[in-house]
């Protein structure tokens, strides 16, 4: 099935509130396997209103709405797609009683034009509103599927989850499961390049690929009689992609994180891990502290901003900074051997960049960061550019070091790491 969204509101337009609404809708109906190919947003006003509901069903089997629920004179949603389709709005004497009650308990009065929220387009499936007052509305064309929710997105949302989703699950004649897989190291596009034959050919299970901040989600969906069913189609796909992509996906499933991978390999093989960060700020050190379990193979990490801090707990040499600076590849490379003996571990972690917005110059930019693993017998140093504002600096300089623990404990260490 192919959705269109249509976003109602003058605030969308005027840019006073962002369109959260949209992202929910979407986000579910991928999750669900479903196309959305438009999404529009139009204030609130009936013919244009019109237009783009006349526009979205004549292109979509399904559209769904958020907003124009209300009670006041402005909100005409449900007005204009009982218009659409032909149908009047009547009287629903459940949701009536709701409404009343509603504001029986809140100890409030019930303002005359309320009652409005309670006229419902003739035949629709009422979606009962446990969050608020104005119900939403499925109305069932021979074409199309109109879906009505109310704008504001706490009510929205719950309405969407559990309402609307298994709704449309009862649509689909059997279930929709996927499965993620979470890959670093590898661009959006050069997956794509990658899985270009294999994307091209697929319809059922489908397959789509999500860019988060310096890491990327790939997620096969199936539909299917049953969640053994979907598997069974998953499988091949999710052999397929490993073949291409091999170590680049270090984990599976929608919550899995790379500190947890960490964790978890480093607890698994029985070894430890120190940190010394100084543009990260003890980033590394957070994100692995933040995983249950993490003191099995986290003891210490340093934060060492200051040459002088350097020298004194790592023991990086004087001349080595006095020499190449302290945001070198030998600086580096000394930190991690620091961190590795003064922390006792197996895995030491050196991190020394420019996070911004100052500091830079033409030989040293912005984003330069250097990144440094020591291990038995590895020591290696590697020359990260990274774009963004001094948080995405940081924060992708910090997955950068949680991979390279990862490649270290796996013996798979890249020789660089320009993607
Ligand atoms: P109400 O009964 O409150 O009038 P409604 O269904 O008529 O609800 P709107 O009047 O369009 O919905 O919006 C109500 C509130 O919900 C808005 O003030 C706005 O803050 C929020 N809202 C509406 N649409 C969106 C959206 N697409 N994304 C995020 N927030 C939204
Ligand atoms: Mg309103």
């Amino acid at each position: 099935m192919n959705f269109e969204i249509i976003s109602v509101g003058t605030e969308l337009l005027l840019g006073q509130i962002v369109n959260t609404n949209a992202q929910d809708i979407s986000r579910m109906l991928s999750e669900l396997g479903m196309n959305v190919y438009y999404t529009t947003v139009v204030g609130d006003n009936p013919n244009r209103l019109k237009e783009a509901l006349a526009l979205a069903a004549s292109r979509a089997d399904g559209v769904i709405t958020t907003g124009g629920l209300g009670p006041t004179g402005d909100d005409l949603t449900k007005e204009t797609i009982a218009e659409y389709c032909g149908l009047s709005c009547v009287m629903h004497e459940e949701s009536r009683r709701r409404l009343e009650s509603y504001f029986k308990e809140k100890g409030r009065y019930m303002p005359k034009n309320n009652l409005k929220q309670a006229e419902m387009p003739e035949g629709c499936i009422v979606l009962d509103n446990d969050n608020g007052t104005a119900p939403g509305a499925i109305v069932e064309t021979e074409k199309n599927v109109f879906i009505m929710l109310p704008g504001p997105p706490r009510e929205m949302r719950a309405m969407l989850r559990d309402k609307v989703r298994p709704y449309l699950e009862s649509k689909t004649n059997g279930v929709i499961h996927s499965r993620s897989l979470r890959i670093f190291g590898l661009g959006e596009s050069a997956v794509e390049e990658r899985l270009e034959s294999l994307m091209k050919n697929l319809t059922n299970p489908t397959l789509a690929p999500y860019a988060k901040t310096g890491e990327m989600e790939l997620r096969i969906t199936a539909s299917a009689k049953d969640v053994e069913a979907a598997e069974e189609m998953i499988a091949p796909v999710e052999d397929e992609i490993r073949k291409e992509l091999g170590d680049f996906i270090y984990a599976e499933g929608e919550n899995a994180n790379l500190q947890t991978t960490v964790v978890d390999l480093l607890n698994q093989r029985g070894l430890t891990l120190t940190t010394a960060e100084s543009c990260t700020g003890g980033l590394v050190a957070k994100k692995i502290t933040e995983v249950p379990g993490s003191s099995g193979c986290f003891h210490c990490g340093f934060v060492t901003y200051s040459n002088e801090k350097k020298e004194e707990l790592l023991g990086v040499p004087h001349d080595i900074l006095e020499t190449y600076g302290a945001v070198s590849k030998e600086t580096a490379l000394c930190m991690s051997k620091g961190a590795r003996e003064a922390g006792g571990a197996d895995i030491g972690i050196g991190i020394t960049g420019i996070a911004g917005p100052g500091g830079g110059n033409p030989e040293k930019p912005v984003g330069l960061v250097y990144l440094s693993v020591c291990a038995k017998d590895v020591h290696k140093v590697y020359r990260l550019m990274l774009s963004g504002s001094r948080d995405v600096v940081r924060e992708r300089a910090s997955l950068y070091a949680l991979d390279a623990v990862r490649r270290c404990v796996l013996d798979s260490l890249r020789d660089d790491y320009i993607w």
